[in-house]
C-alpha cells in the first residue's frame, strides 16, 4: 500500500519529551506563534500581500478540530480564515472542484486553515468513484498548479497529512459513542467510511506521491497522540512565519510630528 500506512501513528519524530511537557512546550511556542502572526497581520494591513495557507487533511477523527482548537487557538482570531470543506452542495457540484477553494483563499496577513480541502477530491472523490477516474485523475495535476500560482501570489502553503492508525480511529469512534458529550461528534457514516480504510490509505498516498511539489510539500504527522501532532503543527507554522523574515512595518506618518501634534492637545 505504500509507507503513507505504514508509518509508526503512535511516533514523536525525536521529541523524546513527556505528554505534560509537550503541553507545557505547546503554550510557549503558542506565545511565538502568536507574536509571529501579529506581524503577519500587521504587514497585511500595511500593504504586504502575503499569507499562508495552513492544509489538514486526515481520516476521520484524525484530530483537525482539535488543531484548529487547540494551535489556531492560541493566536488572535482575528488574523484567522477558517474553512471547511464538507460534502459539497448542489451549488457548488455545478462548479469546478476548486470553485469553493477559490472563496476561502486567505487574505493578505491572514493565516488560512483549510479544515479538509480540495484534496477531498482526489480522496473521497477516488474512493467512491463519485466521478469517474478520467475527472478525477487529471486532478492532481490541475491542484499542482492551482497551488503553484497561490505560491506565486504570495501564500505559503503548509500541507498536513494526519497519519492515525486503524486501531486509534477505532478507540475514539468509540469513545464517542461513550461518552453523550461527543455524541454530537459520532457520524454513522464515519463507520462505513472505516469500511474503506485500505482504500483510502491507498488513495492518501497516490495523494502525496503527486502533489508533493518543492513549493507546497506534504507534512505527514503521526496522529495517534494529539498533542504531538498539534505540537508539530505549531512548529510547521512558526517555521512557515519565520522564513517570511517579517519585520513591523514602518510608521507610515511622521513620528516626531504626531508627536509635537500629541503633546499640543494637552491642556
Ligand atoms: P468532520 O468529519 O470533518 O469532522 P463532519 O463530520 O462535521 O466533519 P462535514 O464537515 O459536514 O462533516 O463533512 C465532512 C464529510 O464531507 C467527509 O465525509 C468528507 O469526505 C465529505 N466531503 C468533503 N469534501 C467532499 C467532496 N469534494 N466530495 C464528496 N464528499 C466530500
Amino acid at each position: 500500500m505504500g509507507p503513507f500506512a505504514d508509518i509508526d501513528h503512535e511516533s514523536c519524530l525525536g521529541f523524546t519529551k513527556s505528554k505534560a511537557d509537550g503541553a507545557e512546550i505547546l503554550a510557549q511556542r503558542g506565545v511565538v506563534l502568536a507574536g509571529l502572526q501579529e506581524r503577519l497581520f500587521a504587514n497585511g494591513r500595511s500593504g504586504d500581500t502575503r499569507s499562508v495557507l495552513l492544509v489538514l487533511q486526515g481520516m476521520d477523527t484524525a484530530g483537525k478540530g482539535g488543531i484548529v482548537r487547540n494551535v489556531m487557538g492560541m493566536v488572535d482570531p482575528q488574523g484567522v480564515a477558517h474553512a471547511s470543506f464538507g460534502k459539497p452542495t448542489e451549488e457548488e457540484l455545478s462548479h469546478d472542484f476548486l470553485w469553493r477553494i477559490h472563496k476561502q483563499i486567505p487574505p493578505a496577513g491572514h493565516i488560512g486553515v483549510f479544515d479538509r480541502s480540495h484534496y477531498e477530491d482526489v480522496l473521497v472523490v477516488r474512493v467512491h468513484n463519485l466521478v469517474p477516474r478520467s475527472v478525477w485523475e487529471p486532478r492532481y495535476d490541475i491542484i499542482n498548479q492551482f497551488e503553484d500560482e497561490l505560491i506565486a501570489s504570495g501564500t505559503v502553503i503548509i500541507k498536513v497529512a494526519l497519519a492515525l492508525s486503524f486501531e486509534e480511529q477505532g478507540r475514539r469512534l468509540a469513545e464517542r459513542l461513550d461518552r453523550p458529550d461527543k455524541y454530537w461528534k459520532y457520524n454513522p457514516g464515519d463507520v462505513d467510511e472505516r469500511g474503506f480504510w485500505s482504500d483510502y490509505q491507498a488513495a492518501y498516498q497516490a495523494m502525496l506521491d503527486r502533489t508533493d511539489t518543492p513549493g507546497a510539500p506534504w507534512y505527514v504527522v503521526p496522529a495517534n497522540r494529539k498533542w504531538y501532532a498539534r505540537l508539530a503543527v505549531t512548529e510547521l507554522l512558526i517555521d512557515a512565519l519565520e522564513r517570511l523574515d517579517l519585520d513591523w512595518p514602518p510608521a507610515d506618518f511622521d513620528v516626531e510630528v504626531e508627536k509635537a501634534r500629541l503633546a499640543a492637545t494637552r491642556e
